[in-house]
């Protein structure tokens, strides 16, 4: 469904921060790269959202290289922790944008930004300002908007870094069970051990611009191929 084929990516034409990565992805997973910082991760999510082309390779969405599909029409909803919600806007505005941009009509519109709204459980805040409302809340809202025009696939890069542990772990479990039960394809980043073992069906673990093992949690867990994914994998838990 998505495909990073032989992808390289350099910002100053001379060092890759991408190192020849393949990788696909299925329909409906729920996919995590893992690694530490600089290792090529967020690049890779910003190719994917189009921010970023590659420098050598292709992406394919769907079958089409994603340079050729313009990028409202790609179906791709994202959750990044400083994607914020516009502050001047109500939630019931912020989640009517994306909608309006599609040119959707005002009736299907509201349809939308309601059942949106039952799904993160927020739809008593419907008039507030992000302002108004906690970190927890304020995500909640993000991921509505992200997935307000039923996109195909979501793109998240830390999106709980923000809020404490507990509500990280909470934002986890329903981040999982909205992933479960509306069977989108998510592509999640984060630095965090233990939120890509709870979380995916399988990591792709990054370091120095390369997938070091790529399998699910407890392949990993159990199996790992080299003695960085071992190290990484067992720091923290
Ligand atoms: P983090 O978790 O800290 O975001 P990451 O694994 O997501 O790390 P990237 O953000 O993809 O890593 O960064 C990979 C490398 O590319 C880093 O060395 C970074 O400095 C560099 N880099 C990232 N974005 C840019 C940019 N816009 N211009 C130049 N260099 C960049």
């Amino acid at each position: 469904f998505v495909v990073f084929d032989h992808v390289q990516k350099s910002y100053d034409g001379q060092t890759l921060v991408v190192k020849d990565l393949n990788l696909s992805i299925g329909k409906g997973e729920f996919l995590t790269m893992l690694g530490p910082s600089g290792s090529g991760k967020t690049t890779c999510l910003m190719m994917l959202a189009g921010f970023e082309t590659a420098t050598h390779g292709e992406i394919r969405l769907d079958g089409r290289n994603i340079n050729d599909v313009p990028p409202h029409k790609r179906g791709i909803g994202m959750v990044f922790q400083n994607y914020a919600l516009f502050p001047h806007m109500t939630v019931g505005e912020n989640l009517a944008f994306p909608l309006e941009v599609r040119g959707m009509g005002k009736a299907e519109r509201e349809s939308r930004i309601i059942r949106a709204l039952d799904m993160v459980q927020m739809g008593k805040f419907r008039n507030r300002r992000p302002a108004q409302l906690s970190g927890g809340q304020q995500q909640r809202i993000a991921l509505a908007r992200a997935l307000v025009f039923d996109p195909q696939l979501v793109l998240m890069d830390e999106p709980l870094g923000a809020l404490d542990k507990q509500l990280r772990e909470h934002m986890q479990y329903e981040i999982k069970s909205l992933h479960d039960s509306l069977g989108i394809t998510v592509v999640y980043v984060t630095h965090d051990q233990g939120e890509a073992l709870t979380m995916s069906d399988r990591i792709a673990v990054f370091n120095d611009g390369r997938i070091q093992q790529l399998a699910p949690p407890s392949v990993l867990y159990e199996q790992p191929e080299n003695s960085f994914v071992a190290g990484f994998i067992g720091e923290n838990n």
